[in-house]
């Protein structure tokens, strides 16, 4: 379906390297303890299992779905629609996230893994679109700065298309206006 794309932003030779780095850092961080790795669903299940099949770490896997995107757009209240199986008090917790856009989302999770009890709570994004920011955000691990376009592919969706594919691409306008729910 390449008529939607307007153009590469991350090949997957470039996320497969900075994949690598980012195991690498939690492998070093987190030696000798455990940790629960928290996947925002559904856009970072292919960041988060690439990057766990390289960690030598002690590491649970645990999931979350949160709510506010419709037609790219955020109704800046994000929402838990699934919840964690396990509860995750003095735990140390590294949260996995496609993107980080308005940084609502992420304020939300962050809040919530604490008032959960968690000891420490990191978080990991693929990519960051800082020109959109709304609210402050530690990222702790950010691998990819981008510019404000709607991407997808590596997980990411725009109305459900494009996660399969292998690079993260920027949807063009046509693609933004025929994928419209
Ligand atoms: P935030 O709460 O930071 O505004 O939103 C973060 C969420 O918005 C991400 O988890 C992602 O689901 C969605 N999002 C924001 N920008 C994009 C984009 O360009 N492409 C896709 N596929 N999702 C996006
Ligand atoms: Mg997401």
């Amino acid at each position: 379906m390449r008529e939607y794309q307007k153009s590469v932003i991350v090949t997957k030779e470039e996320i497969a390297t900075a994949v690598n780095g980012l195991a690498k850092q939690l492998n070093d961080k987190y030696k000798g303890k455990e940790v629960i790795a928290i996947g925002l669903l559904k856009g970072a299940f292919v960041f988060m299992a690439d990057v766990i099949r390289q960690l030598d770490i002690d590491v649970q896997v645990e999931f979350l779905i949160v709510k506010s995107y419709k037609n790219g757009k955020t109704n800046g209240k994000p929402q838990i629609v699934l919840d964690l199986k396990k509860g995750i008090t003095e735990k140390n917790i590294v949260i996995f996230e496609d993107i980080i856009d308005t940084g609502r989302t992420l304020a939300a999770v962050k809040e919530y893994l604490k008032y959960k009890g968690a000891k420490d709570v990191e978080i990991a994004a693929l990519l960051t679109k800082p020109s959109r920011r709304e609210v402050a955000v530690d990222i702790d691990y950010s691998l990819f700065t981008i510019p404000n376009e709607i991407v997808v592919g590596y997980g990411l969706d725009y109305n459900e298309y494009g996660r399969q594919f292998a690079n993260i691409i920027a949807l063009n306008d046509a693609g933004i206006e025929e994928l419209k729910e």
